[in-house]
């Protein structure tokens, strides 16, 4: 019987550095001991929970069970396991009144759940295994894919969230994320005739085995109303805020287990729900629809996740779910805090530290302070105090668009007692700019909380730095950016506050999940499995970089993997593509500084080439698109059309002899990922630079063995740091070059002169060639490069990137030393492993023990 679980327990220690402190988490992979009244480790115990579920849980009969209800049973079976280890391990954290770390984050793109609960309980084998049941008509793989993403997050952001639950809950962390449990995650993208159509997300539609209600810890916040500024009899301002509107939250709780750890730990997702059932009056005189308006209206915050990633457009409804998840969570973290008579306000901040994920949930800052100044009358300074050891926040970008303001008049229409905090926070604030600085007024307005550009709006970034202890960057070149560009001033006056904390990606999602064939090599040639959590061990692969055998078995494994790629491009765009093709691939959201456009350029004149040259000698090249665009973002989705309608112009011509073919893959999400990154031979990372924080797509492409073909921007640089400059493609402009070319004057029309190829193409995307009888189809796009005024740069790295890609040609052909340089790619990456970013957070910013449970 197969059911010993896939990790035997693991022989070697693993152990490379000596370097880590007995009192930080540092003890990876230990032994559960499995006590759970629910075992299910068994393949028959597994498959009799899962009968169980299907009969009594669901009310199913087996016969008419649809792959649906099977996916839930069998979910349900692993959730018992894990459930009952969550409740040992919070009872624990409960009893020993540990100090906890609480993630704020508006986005989650968890992707699937059912496969890696079962990969981090050790329950995979078991599970496959009990569904070969002939009583089971439908395989383990049919099953398995029934799952929706739970894909309540747009991009890096959310999905950096994702990997760090997994990587706290691994590390034994205390730890609890905070978020909204929203109706419709990110919209589903379908294309029509080329286009962008976006589509809502129902993933909970038919129900989700993950989420468990929790009414009994339902919160009630307020909202809008108005400051009524009254002094009490010593003569104290005691503001009441007044005449607000009602909202209840509602807890749903998603268990988080850690990889082959007994601990549970959860994400708490709130939904809204109306405070008035329904309007009495309204009811009464017969307006039924009135009375259940506002009810509706209410519900609508925890409506739908906004898809716009970093651009912020000042919506009300925006601001009120920030403000709306945050009071809900504060409460409910002082619900927790308070229910052990032992705390106070006065061990607050040694038991609870909170990191902001970017500045969306930054209103938190004030929401606390209300709660301290108004609710609680602490004097001021005492209330900072707590608040300032309290709080921490990561930056995730330097773009200036994508950083958070709002109006004024807004602010105070939703919030305007924490508007008053905010303009309280502030006055302090230029005093102590005064007092560094006087009679500075370029230091004031730089510093300042409130921005004055015609209008007035409080500027979230610069509360967020004010008001945390920590500010950290994503990645080396981000943080050093950040400190230099952004915010020089609050360097200067708060030495030490910045630090860096170069992103990291779940071992388990994306390697040992996502990429079993490569997951069953690197086990067998290193003798364990325990570099799933500690992914250093990995660097035991570079003494088989040089041997024939090795290189043959890994390259096969690619192989094998861009088989199955190809069924999905075939299934799902209809297009053929080989295996023997190289594999290029650029999967990220659809951004003009990420530079689809700059891909999209080197297609077009790799085109041309060979229509000017039918028998050159190059590489066949698959090129693979993912790519969502924010609906409103007009050139985003010019771009999206043009690479799907050239491409398709391109697969059809038959002069070319399938030498390029351009697949777009609709709807990209995390599940997609997980198909394309295993696949993948070259990685595209050719932001601007200085644009891309961190990136975290780089990191899994390289884990899997695609050599990157990148700009020096975020953490390409560290990723060449640890690859070596030989098993990676690094062209174009480097930071300091594009700010001097920007500083001289950039002019796109220099370069569009100077070079026959790239000329060439850039009118054939201004000509209709590609969309005959149809007009001006890419003009936006055309538009951008030149008269728009090429804002990236795209023409300015074009002929670099074109010959760096020579070098790939020319390498791929080498099947020795592309194996070699692909071994070397994964055998290197182990320091992208979220574990390490999570270790250096818990060491550096939240100081938070492990706790076995
Ligand atoms: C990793 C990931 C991202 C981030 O990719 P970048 O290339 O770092 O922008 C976005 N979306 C999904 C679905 C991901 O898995």
């Amino acid at each position: 019987m197969a059911t010993n679980s896939k990790k035997q327990k693991s022989t070697a220690s693993g152990k490379t550095a000596a370097s880590k402190d007995a009192s930080w988490p540092n003890s990876p992979c230990p032994s559960p001991e499995t006590t759970s009244p629910f075992d299910a480790t068994s393949t028959g115990k597994f498959k009799q929970a899962i009968f169980r579920h299907l009969t009594y849980t669901l009310a199913r009969d087996l016969h008419s069970a649809q792959p649906h209800d099977w996916w839930i049973a069998t979910s349900l079976a692993v959730r018992e396991h894990i459930l009952s280890r969550m409740i040992s391990t919070q009872a624990v954290h409960n009893r020993d009144n540990v100090r906890r770390l609480y993630y704020f984050s508006l986005e989650y793109l968890m992707g699937r759940l059912t496969e890696s609960n079962l990969y981090n309980t050790g329950l995979y084998d078991a599970a496959r295994e009990a569904i070969k049941d002939p009583d089971i008509p439908v395989d383990f793989e049919t099953i398995l894919n029934e799952e929706s993403d739970m894909g309540l997050g747009n991009g890096g952001l959310g999905r950096l969230a994702a990997c760090f639950l997994d990587s706290l809950a691994t590390l034994d962390l205390p730890a609890i994320g905070y978020g909204i449990y929203y109706e419709f995650g990110l919209f589903r993208q379908a294309f029509v005739n080329g286009s962008q159509v976006e589509h809502p997300d129902s993933w909970m539609m038919g129900g989700t085995p993950w989420g468990i209600a929790r009414p009994e810890n339902k919160v009630t916040i307020q909202i809008k109303g108005r400051v009524e500024n009254v002094f009490d009899d010593r003569g104290n301002y005691r503001p009441r805020w007044v005449n607000t509107d009602a909202i209840i939250g509602i807890p749903h709780d998603i268990p988080v287990a850690g990889y082959d750890t007994n601990t549970v730990n959860f994400l708490r997702l709130w939904s809204s729900q109306s405070a008035s059932e329904f309007d009495l009056a309204a009811f009464n005189s017969g307006g039924y629809v009135e009375a259940v308006r506002e009810k509706a209206v209410t519900e609508t915050i925890s409506k739908v996740l906004y898809p716009n990633d970093k651009t912020e457009n000042g919506k009300e409804l925006r601001l009120i779910q920030q403000y709306f998840f945050v009071a809900c969570s504060l409460r409910d973290i002082m619900r927790r805090h308070f229910r052990n008579p032992e705390n106070s306000w006065d061990n607050f901040p040694s038991k609870i530290a909170i990191q902001l994920n970017d500045t969306h949930p930054a209103v938190a800052i004030a929401e606390l302070m209300r709660i301290l100044l108004d609710e609680e009358e602490m004097q001021w300074e005492k209330a900072w105090g707590i608040v300032t050891k309290v709080f921490a926040y990561t930056n995730h970008t330097l773009l200036p668009e994508a950083l958070e303001k709002w109006s004024v008049g807004l602010f105070d229409r939703v919030l305007p007692r924490h508007l008053q905090i905010i303009y309280a926070i502030n006055d302090r604030l230029l005093r102590l700019v005064e007092a560094r600085w006087p009679g500075d007024d370029g230091k004031k307005r730089d510093c300042s909380l409130i921005e004055e550009n015609g209008g007035k709006s409080v500027r979230m970034a610069n509360l967020s730095v004010v008001a945390s202890h920590a500010v950290n960057g994503v990645a080396a070149l981000h943080t050093a950016l950040l400190k230099k560009q952004l915010f020089p001033q609050y360097d200067e006056l708060f030495p030490g506050r910045f630090q860096n904390k170069t992103n990291g990606i779940t071992p388990r999602r994306w390697l040992l999940d996502c990429n079993p064939r490569l997951s069953k090599l690197i086990t067998s040639t290193l003798g364990t499995d325990h570099w799933a959590c500690d992914l250093d061990l990995l660097r035991g692969l570079e003494t088989h970089a040089d041997k024939s055998e090795f290189q043959k078995a890994f390259m096969e494994v690619k192989r094998d993997n861009k088989n199955e790629l190809a069924a999905i491009i075939k299934a799902d765009c209809q297009i053929e593509v080989s295996p023997d093709a190289l594999f290029d691939v650029q999967i990220k959201r659809l951004h003009e500084y990420k530079r689809q456009h700059l891909n999209l350029l080197h297609i077009l004149a790799l085109y041309r080439r060979i229509l000017q040259n039918p028998n050159l000698d190059i590489v066949p090249r698959v090129f693979v698109f993912g790519a969502k665009a924010a609906p409103g973002y007009d050139l985003a989705k010019n771009i999206i059309r043009a690479i799907n309608v050239i491409g398709a112009h391109i697969n059809a011509d038959t002069r070319i002899g399938g030498k390029i073919k351009v697949a777009f893959l609709p709807n990209y999400r995390v599940s997609l990922a997980e198909k394309i990154i295993p696949a993948a031979d070259l990685s595209e990372q050719i932001s601007t630079a200085g644009k891309e924080a961190s990136g975290t797509g780089n990191m899994k492409l390289a884990l899997n063995g695609a050599l990157t073909i990148g700009t020096l921007d975020g953490a390409n640089v560290e990723i060449k740091e640890e690859v070596g400059d030989e098993n990676i493609f690094i062209f174009g402009m480097n930071v300091d070059e594009v700010e001097a070319l920007r500083a001289k004057g950039y002019n796109p029309w220099n370069y569009y002169n100077a070079d026959e190829e790239l000329r060439a193409i850039i009118d054939w995307i201004g000509s209709d060639y590609f969309t005959p009888g149809e007009h001006g189809a890419f003009a936006p796009l055309h538009n951008s490069l030149l008269n728009g005024g090429d804002p990236f740069m795209v023409l300015a790295d074009f002929r670099a990137y074109s010959d760096a890609h020579e070098k790939v040609d020319a390498l791929y052909r080498d099947k020795a030393k592309w194996a070699r340089a692909a071994i070397l790619n994964t055998a290197r990456v182990g320091k992208f492993s979220s574990d390490r970013t999570i270790r250096e957070y818990a060491k550096d910013i939240w100081s938070l023990p492990a706790i076995k449970t």
